[in-house]
């Protein structure tokens, strides 16, 4: 089944407001041919009303944000709900972000309530996951990934699950520049997806597009691609540099 690559840029805790304008700027003049994909940028909370401008006379590239809060609204400080969000145009919410998860010690309990809070005002998803290299060592792989899954999608339906993204990120390669081999992941990737297809089916497990994150630079982002079950990527470090975001959209969509 043919399913349309996505590209996130997660800028993390990188860029304010100006370097967010230069940013675009720059990046628009290096994908003027926009090559069939989807195109994501996750900027800082503060960057996303200064990326909505400067993205509006491009057209085509959505926003997403790094995080939101589980609540609706109150006495959360420091929080950002997801009305919010959707009120600055944001589309998509990044969420379980294994910094998120080993940092700000969200629990897949946690992941679940944003997940499910997301979707009640209908952002899009884009769901991580990936193990760390103790649990890949200790082979746990599977289990952990399942239970990331079963746990952070517990009580979505099939409609919000037409509305994830799945990023696999295994933790031992984001930021770290070692990136799974292409065979490492694939095989996860096949397996995420075989894990949807037993909560919500074929039908559906073929249609989610699952990403890979974890060190994707240009050079290694068409041998990523073109495995069959990998259907974009999450890029963090590489997506800082306009040349090297496009350049990895452009090798990533070019025939393998
Ligand atoms: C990420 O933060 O999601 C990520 C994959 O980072 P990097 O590309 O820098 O490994």
């Amino acid at each position: 089944m043919y399913r349309r690559p996505i590209f996130a840029a997660n800028w993390k805790m990188n860029k304010g407001p100006s370097e967010t304008q230069d940013f675009v700027k720059s990046f628009l003049q290096k994908i003027t041919d926009r090559p069939s994909a989807d195109i994501v940028i996750a900027a800082p909370f503060l960057c996303l009303p200064t990326l909505s401008e400067s993205l509006r006379e491009a057209g085509g590239i959505e926003m997403a944000a790094q995080n939101c809060s589980q609540f609706d609204d109150g006495a959360y400080t420091g929080e950002i709900s997801v009305k919010m969000l959707r009120e600055v145009l944001v589309r998509h919410v990044i969420i379980g972000h294994s910094e998120r998860r080993s940092i700000f010690g969200e629990t897949n309990a946690i992941i679940n309530a944003k997940l499910k809070k997301a979707r009640e005002v209908n952002l899009k998803l884009i769901f991580c996951i990936g193990e760390t290299l103790e649990e890949r060592n200790a082979g746990q792989l599977e289990s952990i990934l399942s239970s990331q899954i079963t746990e952070g999608l517990a009580g979505l339906t099939t409609d919000d699950l037409d509305h994830t993204v799945i990023a696999y990120e295994p933790v031992w390669a984001i930021g770290t520049g070692v990136t799974a081999t292409a065979q490492q992941a694939q095989d996860a990737h096949a397996y995420v997806r075989s894990v949807v297809a037993s909560i919500y089916g074929d039908d559906i497990a073929q249609k989610i597009r699952i990403q890979y994150g974890g060190s994707v630079k240009p050079n290694n982002a068409a041998e990523l691609m073109a495995c069959p079950d990998i259907d974009g990527a999450l890029i963090g470090g590489a997506s800082l540099e306009p040349q090297s975001f496009s350049d990895i959209i452009h090798n990533g969509c070019a025939p393998a």
